[in-house]
């Protein structure tokens, strides 16, 4: 037998491994989704982000960008290894200011190897370098960045950050934002929040926009263009911001005269919802051949054919609705999509009641009466309708129709202050319909697992009659069910999150 004699050095090495935390072995990879069963690659595992600081360059011409993303997380867990979402083309990725390893893997990860893993709970600062032709990446199939004649507008749901900067691509993960943009002088780069400045300097001009309230990936947008650009302030004090595309043509005068109402809109919502949780507020219309609306933090996407027929304050009021209602207050899966569209559905049908066009018992009696039993229409849920039947009009109309049975269900005292009340319990976080039922149980004191289960989960058409609690309800109406004066403007905005993009 020999005597074992440790030399220096492995009593170095030794000591060395001692000083990795005893858990060395639970150092492990972060998962490459969030754990979504909808999109089970979306979002990344192992990290919360809290800001993002994106520094670009566009060039309208080419479609080039490029820019620094400098992202501020913390870990969830001691990661050996994460992952962003992105499809551009990396050139540099820093963690902590030492340069790392990174990698692509599956359809949209960008696989990140500290050169020192990273403990639980500890503050992470990541850089990434990239630039690319967003127009010639695709995932899946398709692509969600729209090029315009004078530029290119980055709105799309659920899926938009890939094509333009790297992130934790799931609501889950909300964070703040700085969005710097330089674009050639004479166009402009329109994005969330507040202008904070601008600067011109050989022939670039910069944006700098800030978003100071957490936000979804999704919700947040990028718009470069020609673009007249309005401010205004609303009765109630809200700063509001609009941009409309030089190139709208004989969309231009409706789409001014439905999005200049924000402001005034804004106002007529905090009513329902409470005060309006953001620092400004407003929309754009780019010149896409896009037909949806999209309801992009404090500064809503609207397609110029939403304006086609005229002005429409309706898609307005819907996109304006989803700021309390989607945007404050966030899914936490995407299964969630209730919590989000059945209240802006709804808040098309209270804006109808207040214009003298059909009440919501009006509308929500001709959505069930205009459905017989055997339409697939009802096998829809609402509540969980899955990823194919994410933005069925089922999960707008049936889903607002369920808003109506919880209305007439507990009455118009507590439904008002749930309405309201919801968007403060949550502002800022994500909740999700069963965070719903629980909250409504407990403002207006009484069970409503069968009414929610009944009109959100079921796949069927609801009696008409007692599924509210015994209570005669919505469809109970004699003879036969006029169609409203606003239906059919407000059919006409259900191209809102049609994914175009056909998936
Ligand atoms: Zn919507």
């Amino acid at each position: 037998m020999h005597r074992r004699i440790l030399a220096p050095g492995a009593l170095a090495a030794a000591s060395l491994m001692l000083a990795i935390p005893a858990s060395a072995a639970s150092y492990s990879p972060g998962a490459p989704g969030i754990g979504d069963p909808y999109y089970p690659a979306y979002g990344n595992g192992g990290y919360d982000v809290s800001h993002y600081d994106l520094r670009l360059k566009y060039q309208p011409a080419t479609d080039e960008l490029e820019g620094t993303a400098t992202i501020l997380a913390r870990t969830t867990q001691d990661l050996s290894r994460f992952d962003l979402d992105f499809l551009l083309d990396v050139s540099e990725v820093r963690v902590n200011g030492v340069r790392a390893e990174f990698a692509t893997s599956g359809r949209h990860e960008l696989e990140i190897t500290p050169r020192t893993p990273l403990a639980k709970g500890t503050a992470v600062t990541v850089v990434v370098r990239y630039s690319g032709v967003p127009s010639t990446k695709s995932a899946y199939g398709f692509s969600t960045w729209h090029r315009t004649p004078d530029g290119a507008v980055a709105a799309d749901e659920p899926e938009a950050a890939w094509w333009w900067y790297p992130s934790n691509d799931h609501p889950l993960d909300k964070a703040t934002y700085d969005v710097s943009v330089a674009v050639p002088n004479g166009t402009q780069a329109i994005s969330n929040g507040t202008l904070q400045s601008t600067s011109s300097q050989a022939g670039w001009t910069r944006y700098n926009w800030r978003q100071n309230r957490p936000q979804a990936t999704y919700l947040t947008t990028l718009a470069v263009g020609k673009f007249d650009v309005t401010t205004s302030t609303s009765e109630g004090g809200v700063p509001v911001v609009n941009a409309y595309s030089v190139d709208l043509g004989d969309n231009d005068g409706a789409a001014r005269a439905s999005v200049e109402r924000t402001g005034e809109l804004v106002d007529w919502l905090s009513g329902w919802f409470g005060p309006y949780p953001f620092a400004s507020a407003g929309g754009y219309v780019p010149n896409t051949t896009t037909g949806y609306a999209l309801e992009t933090q404090t500064r809503v996407y609207y397609s110029p054919r939403q304006f086609a027929n005229g002005s429409n304050a309706s898609v307005v009021v819907h996109e304006l609705a989803h700021q309390w209602y989607g945007d404050s207050v966030s899914l936490k899966g995407w299964k969630d999509i209730w919590i989000n569209e059945g209240f802006a559905r709804y808040a098309q049908w209270l804006w109808s009641e207040h214009e003298g066009e059909g009440t919501t018992r009006e509308l929500a009696a001709y959505v069930y009466a205009s459905h017989p039993a055997d339409d697939p229409f009802w096998t829809v849920a609402p509540g969980d309708p899955g990823p194919d039947d994410q933005f069925d009009i089922a999960v707008y109309d049936r889903g607002a129709l369920a808003v109506q049975a919880l209305r007439e269900a507990v009455g118009d005292d507590a439904f008002f202050a749930i309405l309201k009340g919801w968007p403060q319990e949550h502002a800022y976080g994500n909740a999700s319909v069963a965070d719903f039922r629980a909250y409504a149980e407990r403002i207006s004191g009484k069970p409503l697992d069968t009414l929610f289960d009944t009109w959100l989960f079921q796949p069927g058409k609801p009696a008409s009659t007692g599924a509210t609690g015994g209570r005669a309800t919505l469809g109970a109406t004699a003879g036969p069910v006029r169609q409203p004066k606003s239906w059919k403007t407000i059919e006409a905005t259900n191209s809102v999150h049609a994914a175009e993009h056909g998936h």
